[in-house]
């Protein structure tokens, strides 16, 4: 495989040819410290990307107004589309009931894509929000169900194709 050449852009290195493809990506893969405990989730296969591709990082759940860090949330008794269809809540650790301030990080990132004309989002595995094929069940144990976050959800609605970490 020939070379990557690279150059300097306001944003980091992006490939010889442009800015390269154009991304969303769970901000939290980029190491930045988005998360509920205040962390990042760095991704190095993610993080190398950005070599190539300019990647665009957004925290639903920071765009949704929530503070961090953050208590723990996840999804009760469903997916995040079920929580789309007002079928189920999110809640957090402490019982708080956070489902509307997940659907506004939805919109906001949705209102990301378009105006940057983006296609594809690059997703943390597991999130509420940003998990892509599964999801914690809602019993703050580590047990996984199949489903997607919220923000996942709402992306793959609105014609984003919505890649899992692990399939970078
Ligand atoms: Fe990462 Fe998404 Fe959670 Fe933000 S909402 S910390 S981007 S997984």
């Amino acid at each position: 495989m020939p070379a990557v050449k690279l150059m300097r852009s306001p944003i980091g290195l992006v490939g010889r040819d442009g800015l390269g493809e154009m991304k969303l990506i769970s901000a939290c893969l980029l190491g930045i410290r988005c998360n509920w405990n205040g962390d990042g989730n760095g991704n190095a296969r993610a993080i190398e990307l950005l070599r190539v591709e300019t990647l665009i990082p957004v925290c639903p759940e920071q765009l949704g107004g929530l503070a961090t860090p953050r208590p723990p949330q996840e999804i009760q008794g469903g997916t995040g589309e079920d929580v789309l269809n007002n079928k189920c809540k999110v809640l957090n650790k402490d019982g708080q009931d956070v489902t509307s301030q997940f659907i506004k990080g939805a919109e906001e990132t949705l209102k990301i894509a378009r105006q940057l004309k983006v296609k594809e989002f690059i997703a943390k595995s597991r999130s509420p929000s940003c998990g892509c094929g599964q999801i914690y069940d809602g019993s703050f144990s580590g047990k996984l169900i199949d489903g997607d976050g919220v923000t996942a959800a709402f992306l793959k609605r609105n014609g984003i194709e919505v890649i899992g970490e692990e399939g970078l």
